[in-house]
């Protein structure tokens, strides 16, 4: 067998990647990954690093995320990986977000299974050392959340990969084409059986055709980091509030979400345009995550809007507190994002190729879960 020689080949260093290169080897293949960049700089290292299990679709998705949950944890007992069972709390201000937290509760028993539960102000303040008392009804906690922090995250997972299961990571290395059983790479021609290509932002270079009839578009966010917290202050639970409720397909199906959107589309028509809600999340050297925005399209300019930073903050300051807010970075994202709510897009352009990308905002979340449900298929 040449050396170049691998069962199944991955295109992408990002979680997407990641996880499929994960599950192959589990299965016993030999499999070699390629990411383009020396390390990786996409979305998998520019996010939250929430696994934000709450937040998804019921049903098959939220097994999926509670399955990428475990392997999450799976690695965390293995490696170094810092990854906090810090749960979430939604923190709830007005009656029409507590009617839609409550209509979620009765109606998603796979989630009260999981603990979510109504908390009272008191209870939030334990759970949550960042929480705002002032005007709070009562909150929505729920003990499933995880928190990597992706910088390392990333890396960490790269590495697991090639110790543990012998993965051949290649940095530095593009795909540039791709006629089974041979790949065309920047470092030469490789052999591979088959192929995931986890490609992320890029719709161009491999398959284009696909992501043109997928309709995949591109999503760009704004984030905000503070520098680490002093005197080693822990955020503890997550945090978010009211307008991530029109955010999440979890709270989609609840028809007391109109009312809460009606309002808050009248009070907040600055975030409504700007596709704000907002979540705070922790870093492991102690910084506090904000974010975010969302807009569309398949081009974006590379530019920050000062307007969009400063209403993400002032919308985080009516339901958290932190010793220290100031910011330290700011920086944007982009996601691919798959049309009319899809979670996900899984095509075989031909035999032995997969291309799997368009998790949009839930790729931490998803990708472990996906990565093995697609190696079962
Ligand atoms: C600001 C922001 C916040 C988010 N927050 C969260 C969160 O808290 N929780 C959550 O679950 N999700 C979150 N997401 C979503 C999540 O980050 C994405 O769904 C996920 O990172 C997508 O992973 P990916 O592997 O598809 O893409 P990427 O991470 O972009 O990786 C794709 C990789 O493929 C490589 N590549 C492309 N073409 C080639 C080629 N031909 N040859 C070699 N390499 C190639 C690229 O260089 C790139 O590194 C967030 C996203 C953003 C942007």
């Amino acid at each position: 067998m040449p050396t170049n020689h691998a069962d199944t080949a991955v295109i992408g260093g990002g979680i997407v990647g990641l996880a499929h290169a994960l599950a192959a080897a589990k299965r016993g293949d030999r499999v070699v990954l390629f990411e383009r960049d020396d390390f990786s700089v996409g979305a998998s290292i520019r996010n939250f690093g929430l696994i934000w299990p709450v937040g998804q679709k019921r049903g098959a998705i939220y097994q999926r995320a509670l399955r990428a949950r475990e392997i999450w944890l799976e690695i965390a007992a293995k490696t170094d990986l810092w990854c906090p069972q810090t749960g979430s709390l939604h923190l709830v201000h007005h009656q029409d977000e507590e009617a839609v937290l409550e209509e979620f509760l009765a109606t998603t028993p796979a989630a009260r299974d999981q603990g979510c539960r109504m908390v009272t102000p008191a209870e939030a303040e334990q759970l949550g050392a960042g929480v705002n008392t002032d005007g709070l009804k009562a909150a929505m906690w729920s003990p499933t959340e995880l928190n990597v922090d992706p910088r390392r995250a990333i890396p960490t997972v790269a590495r697991y990969l090639a110790d543990e299961y012998g993965v051949d990571v290649r940095f530095g290395t593009t795909v540039r084409g791709i006629n089974l059983p041979h790949l065309d790479t920047t470092a030469g021609i490789w052999h591979a059986d088959r192929v995931f290509v986890c490609s992320g932002n890029d719709f161009e270079t491999l398959y284009p055709h696909v992501y043109s009839a997928a309709n995949l578009t591109r999503c760009k966010l704004q984030m905000l980091r503070t520098p680490p917290q002093p005197g080693n202050w822990q955020l503890d639970a997550t945090l978010c509030a009211g307008l991530t409720l029109l955010h999440y397909a979890a709270f989609k199906q609840c028809t007391s979400l109109s009312a809460l959107s009606e309002r808050m589309h009248e009070q907040f028509p600055f975030h409504g345009d700007n596709g704000i809600h907002v979540l705070l999340s922790q870093t492991a050297d102690g910084a506090l995550t904000i974010g975010d925005s969302h807009h569309y399209g398949k081009t974006h300019d590379p530019f920050e809007s000062e307007a969009v930073s400063e209403a993400i903050m002032d919308y985080l300051k009516t339901f958290a507190n932190a010793p220290d807010l100031s910011i330290a970075q700011r920086w944007t994202g982009y996601y691919p994002s798959a049309p009319r709510g899809a979670t996900e897009v899984v095509v075989n352009p031909e035999p032995g190729v997969t291309v799997v990308n368009g998790l949009g905002g839930a790729g931490m979340t998803l990708s472990f879960g996906l990565g093995e449900e697609n190696l079962a298929a």
